[in-house]
């Protein structure tokens, strides 16, 4: 069966990237087609949700993307929020990053943009923290975005409000190129039939399964694992960023905690004992008396991971196919400008000096393939 969607833009993935990508173009009254093969393994209801720009010690063009898009935040979600009548759970709570000593928060890479703190203001500020942690940063401007609970469906709302159409179990296989433009995919449906599906514009979103639709990605998955335990309300007012663990606290006393970094996980499923233990150590080291308050859940997932851990945004080499993938550590923080720059580029708007600076350093063409 050939399904016809001329004139329309299909997104391949509906995790994070692609759902804010589709809004764009939405409320921008574009007809728009999700293909998506499984939405509840998208990183997107994965992630912590930090929008850790400073805290997470970003450097040079990575740092300036992150500032970049943590400007266009408020504005982004405040529509998103308007147009989906739901709450996403903006906070610019501040994250604090604690050190064993002061040679290292000197190194630190954003030291500049932080405010010291010594041991008795670190207390101050983390209600409980470890006397082992002697000195702090506190980066006011971070903060978090309540993506698992909220963020991703309000976004999926949203879109559906714009009349976005969803094809939810669908996996593109196969990209039907002809003289070096895209002109469909093939799709194998939930209901495991492969049908075709024709477009003018595609653009490949699928997180840490990109290269398997596009073998010239060199995205490949590292895997996260989480949990969440419930404190009592406002018991922690910041975020903390250890070295191996941060806490994010939700308004309602959850914290999520946060994650291993597993690099050869490939695509391998579910929690470990390894990896929950890593997550209680970190409590531990953290806020000990945390340890003994009640786990909630426990999750995992994978980050869409590139060989120099920046993203994949802009052309690709074949004509109206589009990337915006390869996230990594910060597709939260960066799903504002990445949708905002996509949009541009795919509608051949005039850009800004940084923003075209940005789609050179991001694109496909600095790996030789
Ligand atoms: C443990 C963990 C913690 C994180 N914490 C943070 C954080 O605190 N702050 C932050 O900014 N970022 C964080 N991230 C990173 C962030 O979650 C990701 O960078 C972001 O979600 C990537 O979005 P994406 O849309 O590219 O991929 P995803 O959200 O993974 O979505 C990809 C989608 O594509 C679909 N797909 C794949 N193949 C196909 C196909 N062939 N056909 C159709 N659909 C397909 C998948 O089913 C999936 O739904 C974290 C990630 C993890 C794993």
């Amino acid at each position: 069966m050939t399904q016809e969607t001329k004139n329309s833009i299909l997104i391949i993935g509906g995790g994070l990237i692609g759902l804010s990508i589709a809004y764009e173009f939405a409320r921008n009254n574009f007809k728009v087609l999700v293909l998506s093969k499984n939405r509840n393994e998208s990183a997107g209801f994965v992630a912590a949700g930090m929008l850790a720009t400073h805290s997470e010690g970003l450097k040079e063009e990575l740092l300036k993307f992150g500032q970049e898009s943590q400007s266009l935040i408020p504005k982004w979600i405040k529509s998103i929020e308007e147009d989906s009548k739901m709450q996403c759970g903006l906070k610019k709570c501040g994250i604090v990053v604690p050190f064993k000593n002061k040679e290292d928060l000197e190194k630190f890479p954003t030291y500049e943009y932080g405010r010291y703190l010594n041991q008795k203001d670190l207390q101050t500020e983390i209600n409980g923290i470890n006397s082992i942690w002697k000195h702090g940063l506190l980066f006011k401007q971070d903060g978090q975005i309540d993506n698992r609970r909220r963020l991703m469906r309000a976004l999926e709302r949203a879109c559906s409000l714009h009349g976005v159409e969803f094809q939810e179990g669908s996996e593109v296989k196969d990209l039907t190129v002809e003289k070096n433009k895209i002109t469909g995919a093939t799709v194998l449906c939930a209901t495991g039939q492969l049908k075709k599906i024709n477009c003018e514009k595609a653009i490949l979103c699928s997180g840490a399964w990109s290269k398997k639709i596009y073998k010239k990605i060199p995205v490949f998955p590292v895997k996260g694992q989480m949990l969440s335990i419930q404190g009592p309300s406002n018991f922690l007012r910041r975020v903390i960023f250890g070295p191996k663990t941060y806490l994010v606290p939700r308004d309602d006393g959850l914290i999520i905690v946060g994650a291993t970094v597993e690099k050869d996980s490939k695509f391998n499923q579910g929690n470990t004992p390894n990896g929950i233990n890593q997550l209680q150590e970190g409590i531990r080291s953290l806020l000990p008396e945390a340890i003994n308050w009640p786990q909630m859940e426990h999750w995992w997932g994978f980050r869409p991971c590139t060989p120099d851990f920046k993203p994949i945004l802009g052309k690709s080499k074949i004509e109206n196919l589009f990337l915006a993938t390869g996230h990594y550590r910060n597709g939260v923080l960066f799903s504002a400008i990445t949708s905002d720059l996509i949009f541009k580029l795919v509608q051949n708007k005039s850009l800004k000096e940084i923003e075209i600076s940005f789609l050179e350093k991001f694109s496909l063409d600095r790996f030789e393939i």
